[in-house]
This record gives C-alpha cells, sequence and structure tokens, in this order.
C-alpha cells in the first residue's frame, strides 16, 4: 500500500532520477579519497555554503557530533538552546563523543537572546572550565525559521569572544527558502555548518558538514574514529548531489503545502493550529477536546492509508513532504473532520 506520510521530511524515498544516478555513479575507496563523485559532492556542497570544504557523513547527528568533537577540547563548554537537536534528539552524544558539557538557553521560539549569549560566556576564573563553541538551530524543528539579524548578532558576539559557531541547518535550505535568501546568507554568520541530504531533498542518506579547509581536514579524521571513513560512498553521493541541485527548488512548494494543510486545519472547530509557527514544512496543531485519544487518530489515519506520529505533549505534528500534494492533504483534512464528526 502506499501510504500517505506525514510524519516527517527524513520518510522521503529517493527520485527515478537519484536511483539512475546511484546505479551509474563513479566511484572509488573514499577513504584514499579516491571516489571522484563524493570529491564533486563535497565541492559543490562547500561552493554552496561558501565555505572552503565539506565533508560527506551518514547522518546530520554524525555531522553535528562531529563538528562538537572537531571544535571542542574535553571538559569544555557548549552554550546552544534548549529545545535544539544537539541537546534534545542526538541521545546524550556531546557528553560521550567530544565530552563537553551543555548550556542550555532558553530562547523565543528556538532565537537565543546575543546579550544572554554573552552572559553565559565563561570568564577567567579557577572554577571555570571554558566556554568552546555556541551553536545554532535554523531551521528550527520547532518549525520557526530564525532571522539573519539574530544569526548575525550572535555570530559577532562570538568573533568578539573568539568562539567558533557551529550551524545546525538540518534544514538549512528550508531556512533559506523561508527567508527568501541563498544558504550562504545565513551560513556567513557561522564558521561550520551540518546540513540533511536526507530529509526533504530524498537523498536516502546522507549529510554534510562544511567550514574552512583546516577545520574540514581536522574533521576527516576525527570522521575516522567514529567510523564514519566510507569506501564506496559516490553511490549515496550521486543522490546527493541531485538533492543540491534539483530537489531544493522543490522545498518551497512543501513549504505552501503545510500553509494549506495549516489553513484548512485551522476551519476544523475544535482544532487549534499554530498558524504563526509555519515558516517551513510543519503544521502543529491540538485538539481542544482533551477526551479524543491520540492514539485512537493515529490508528484511524492509519486505517485510511496515512501515517502520522502520535502527538507530544498534546500537539500534533504534521510535515509535508515531496510525495505529499494538496489532494493528498485534502484526504487528511476529510479523515479528520470525520473523526471529529464535523461536516
Ligand atoms: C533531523 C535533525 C538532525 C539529525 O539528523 P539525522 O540525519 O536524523 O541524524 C539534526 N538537527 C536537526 C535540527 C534535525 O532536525
Amino acid at each position: 500500500m502506499n501510504f500517505i506520510d506525514l510524519r516527517s521530511d527524513t520518510v522521503t524515498k529517493p527520485t527515478e532520477e537519484m536511483r539512475k544516478a546511484m546505479y551509474n555513479a563513479e566511484v572509488g575507496d573514499d577513504v584514499y579519497e579516491d571516489d571522484i563523485t563524493v570529491k564533486e559532492l563535497e565541492e559543490y556542497a562547500a561552493k554552496l555554503v561558501n565555505k572552503e570544504a565539506a565533508l560527506f557523513v551518514p547522518t546530520g547527528t554524525f555531522g553535528n557530533q562531529l563538528a562538537l568533537f572537531t571544535h571542542c577540547l574535553r571538559g569544555t563548554e557548549v552554550i546552544l538552546e534548549e529545545n535544539c537537536h544537539i541537546l534534545q534528539h542526538e541521545v546524550g552524544a556531546p557528553a560521550i563523543i567530544a565530552g563537553v558539557q551543555i548550556r542550555p538557553l532558553k530562547s523565543n521560539k528556538g532565537e537565543m537572546d546575543p546579550i544572554e549569549v554573552e552572559k553565559t560566556i565563561r570568564g577567567e576564573d579557577i572554577h571555570f572550565h571554558e566556554t568552546s563553541l555556541i551553536c545554532v538551530e535554523n531551521a528550527h524543528s520547532n518549525g520557526k525559521v530564525i532571522s539573519i539579524q539574530n544569526m548575525k548578532e550572535i555570530y559577532e558576539v562570538a568573533k568578539k569572544h573568539d568562539l567558533p559557531v557551529h550551524l545546525d541547518g538540518a534544514r538549512l535550505f528550508n531556512a533559506a527558502a523561508s527567508l527568501n535568501v541563498e544558504a550562504s546568507d545565513l551560513t556567513k554568520y557561522c564558521d561550520s555548518v551540518m546540513f540533511c541530504l536526507s530529509k526533504g531533498l530524498c537523498a536516502p542518506i546522507g549529510s554534510i558538514v562544511a567550514g574552512s579547509k583546516d577545520f574540514i581536514a581536522k574533521a576527516r579524521k576525527k570522521r575516522k574514529i567514529m567510523g564514519g571513513g566510507m569506501r564506496q560512498a559516490g553511490i549515496l553521493a550521486a543522490a546527493g548531489l541531485i538533492a543540491l541541485k534539483d530537489m531544493r527548488q522543490h522545498l518551497k512548494v512543501d513549504h505552501e503545502n503545510a500553509k494549506f494543510l495549516g489553513e484548512e486545519l485551522s476551519k476544523i472547530p475544535g482544532i487549534n493550529v499554530n498558524l504563526d509557527q509555519i515558516d517551513i514544512n510543519m503544521v502543529f496543531f491540538s485538539i481542544e477536546d482533551s477526551s479524543i485519544d491520540g492514539k485512537l487518530i493515529v490508528d484511524e489515519f492509519y486505517k485510511n492509508g496515512i501515517k502520522i506520529n502520535p502527538p507530544e505533549n498534546g500537539e500534533f505534528r504534521f510535515v509535508t513532504n515531496y510525495w505529499v500534494n494538496k489532494e493528498h492533504i485534502n484526504i487528511c483534512v476529510n479523515i479528520l473532520k470525520q473523526l471529529l464528526n464535523v461536516k
């Protein structure tokens, strides 16, 4: 059965074109730096975010943790936002891999206050460990896009204190599309960036870490420590190239579809949609009637050929992606109407 899948933009299967490119990819042993398709992807990716060099890594989590591992000495402190992916959804890896301490800050929907960031940077004191890195996430996984102004201000604070900034840009191109700017307009306010090829861009596997030549040379070695020295990875990079060259342009459609979904859901009585939170491909909403069981909704959707995640803290998240169109959205909205018994 062909399900409509609204659980995430990670569910995107590769396109026909990607599968053909993977079949035909010229490959080599990438640990020997012999894989010309991986090289092409890394060079293309670096250019796209206006950094000197880039490195292909298996996942976004891997890329973020590799960035921490490369930037930070063991026992130092990383400043980041309290709901960010690196802290909340990477299985506690900063303590395990880089061996760093995390210093989370409250934020306004993902935007940290630059003044607070500056106050949090450690000064000289025998009791203090050193601050080694500031992380920013854009687009934020709460569906919001961080403004360029906020990124710029945090970057300026970091530079004043001679600290690097890492951008978790798993959805960097969603952020850029939403702001109507180039990705490089955002990445100029970071020293390193990670972005995923495997989310809305449809590549089956893979993320990129980009930064200075020196940073990437160090990261290449640390990638090997983490077990990420891949061999004929050009098979995957071939799909990644299509993700970056062609699929990026499609993200705007995902965003329009999310807005459409949000608006249609908000017309249903008893449903509260966070309409002002739909900057990218994510729609968050809750159902007023708390007697309605979230699991029941998940099951009913499933019976009707739609996969959704159960609500978290009473809130559902529907994510549009390349394989979801307006017609699918209408089907979903109608099923929810039926479930809530509204016309
Ligand atoms: C998905 C995601 C990641 C991690 O990517 P994986 O490929 O799933 O490991 C990192 N940061 C953010 C903001 C994400 O949404």
